[in-house]
């Protein structure tokens, strides 16, 4: 027996309408070549190079994780934590070991807002390349600085840049963590455009399980020093969350999302 044709057409208009939200953010995405898709070549390459990592998870829950690096950041943290605590959105922080002791009045004020914490290495050093000892030690030193400062020792870990290899991998496993990725990128965007239209394709290219990659450190000492201005960042972020609950997505921590379907 073939589907009765008007229950399709019902169940078509009805996803019509739920997309409706989003449907001018669709049509922005369209023109935008940059847009990294969870299903995309680099996720492939990634799942080949660390099978464990995380990239997105599929699960039938409207939800996202929206994470921030290489902080905490006394020139953008506190302007992070109070968007997201004005709009009630829990998020998830990779911290630089190095950032987390420099400023342990930040790291604390993310735990009481009850973000969740993963480890982005001691101090922010390129993996890809290194050898196992020193994947092994910027790992270490990334737990061994939160653990410090009360942080319990992270399951996820973030490596600089997203920069991987099968050492990196396997000392990423070795270490009883998983490596997460992201899906869709603010700060890929805001190069080429405004806050609002990053916000915009951003917010766009969510599905169930993505996970949006942000910036909340510039402020990078140690192997790789970097100065970068992120308060477009911070002025993309109002946006990205209204544009998202507008199509019809809530945030939960990485964790959380983790917990809701499959990693991939
Ligand atoms: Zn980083």
């Amino acid at each position: 027996m073939t589907g009765d044709p008007g229950s399709s057409a019902r169940v078509r208009r009805r996803s019509l309408l739920a997309g409706a939200g989003a449907a001018c953010l669709l049509a922005l995405a369209e023109w935008e070549p940059g847009g990294s898709r969870p299903e995309g070549a680099r996720a492939k390459h990634l799942e080949r190079v660390d099978p464990h990592a995380v990239t997105w998870v599929q699960t039938s829950d409207p939800v996202v994780a929206l994470t921030f690096d290489d902080g905490p950041d006394p020139a953008y943290t506190p302007d992070v934590l109070a968007i997201l605590d004005e709009f009630g959105v829990p998020a998830t922080f990779f911290m630089i070991g190095r950032a987390a002791t420099a400023h342990p009045r930040l790291v604390a004020q993310v735990r009481r807002a009850g973000h969740a914490i993963g480890n982005h290495t001691a101090d922010h050093l390129w993996l890809d390349g290194r050898s196992g000892d020193e994947v092994a030690a910027q790992i270490r030193g990334g737990d061994t600085a939160l653990g410090a400062l009360g942080v319990p020792t992270p399951s996820l870990f973030r490596p600089p840049r997203g920069l991987t290899s099968p050492m990196v991998a396997a000392q990423t496993t070795a270490l009883g963590k998983r490596t997460c990725f992201w899906g869709t990128s603010i700060e890929g965007d805001l190069p080429h455009h405004s806050p609002e239209v990053t916000a915009a394709l951003n917010a766009a290219r969510l599905r169930p399980g993505s996970i949006i990659l942000g910036h909340d450190g510039g402020h990078l000492d140690g192997p790789n020093p970097q100065r970068i201005d992120r308060s477009r960042t911070v002025r993309a972020l109002p946006d990205l969350i209204r544009l998202t609950r507008l199509g019809g997505f809530e945030f939960v921590t990485l964790p959380d999302l983790l917990s809701r379907g499959i990693a991939h």
